[in-house]
């Protein structure tokens, strides 16, 4: 059984008879896990003393809810799939490769425990058929299963290979920049707000519904090709959307492991 398969089977088990939204800290406590807030340095969160006394150290933060945000949900998951590594004996990375191929894991790890296959697969597989089905079921998840949106965006994408989701954020200097992407090919990508893709987003951010992008739009986004379908939602500076492909043109099956090739959301977002 490959490193994946164990990681999805000890998330299924781990979440197995809890409520939904998983309940992280009961989880974290059952398994001996303390959650502090602390200086973390550049890291978006750690792990720390994963042999004696396992902690999750999350950025100190001086305002806000006292309860953990979705992101630091999905951070305190990642983290729990480095100690599932650890207690699994996998070597620590020691090169950049390795690195990135475990912080993947571990994003995979989160997604699956928080948004687990024996409570959401029936309703993933069957739901998405348009950009629109696609982009409902990230925000169907993201206020059921408590995961933040990119995570339930890569969760959809194991089920649906041929959807693809970006978020871009206006940023000064008035371009459009890929803040995410569920494949790594379009991440950092910076639009113009002269390009009417860019043009469009604004005039139609602001809404709470999905509004329909057409296809030729796209242009500005290489690697997508094949769209069937595309749809956004967004405020005025940040945008979200699912962009559907022809299902023939699917990359290979997630067992052929385009998952692995993707960025990693806690290094990167
Ligand atoms: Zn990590």
């Amino acid at each position: 059984m490959s490193i994946l398969q164990s990681l999805m089977e000890i998330a299924e088990a781990l979440a197995v008879g809890r409520s939904i939204p998983l309940p992280i800290v009961d989880l974290c406590q059952d398994l001996g896990v303390e959650i502090h807030r602390s200086q973390t340095g550049r890291a978006r969160a750690l792990l720390v003393d994963a042999k004696n006394n396992p902690k999750v150290l999350l950025p100190l933060r001086d305002k806000g809810p006292a309860e953990f945000t979705l992101w630091e949900r999905f951070l305190i998951a990642h983290e729990l799939g480095h100690l599932v590594l650890h207690h699994q004996g996998v070597a620590k990375p020691k090169n950049p490769s390795e690195y990135w191929k475990t912080e993947r894991l571990c994003d995979a790890f989160a997604r699956w425990l928080l948004v687990p296959e024996s409570r959401f697969g029936e309703l993933g597989r069957q739901e998405a058929r348009t950009a629109a089905h696609s982009l409902n079921l990230t925000r169907y998840l993201e206020s059921n299963a408590g995961i933040n949106w990119a995570g339930a965006a890569m969760r959809v994408t194991d089920w649906h290979c041929d959807v693809t989701f970006l978020q871009l954020r206006r940023e000064l200097g008035n371009t459009l920049k890929v803040c995410f992407c569920s494949t790594p090919k379009e991440i950092g990508r910076k639009i113009p707000i002269s390009d009417p893709l860019a043009t469009a987003l604004v005039n139609r951010g602001g809404k709470r519904t999905l509004e329909a992008l057409p296809a030729e739009l796209l242009g500005c986004f290489p690697s997508l090709s094949e769209v069937s379908s595309c749809v956004m939602m967004g405020s005025l500076t940040d945008f979200r959307l699912a962009v559907a492909s022809n299902p023939n043109t699917r990359t290979p099956s997630l067992e052929s492991d385009p998952r692995l090739m993707r960025e990693s959301l806690v290094s990167r977002v």
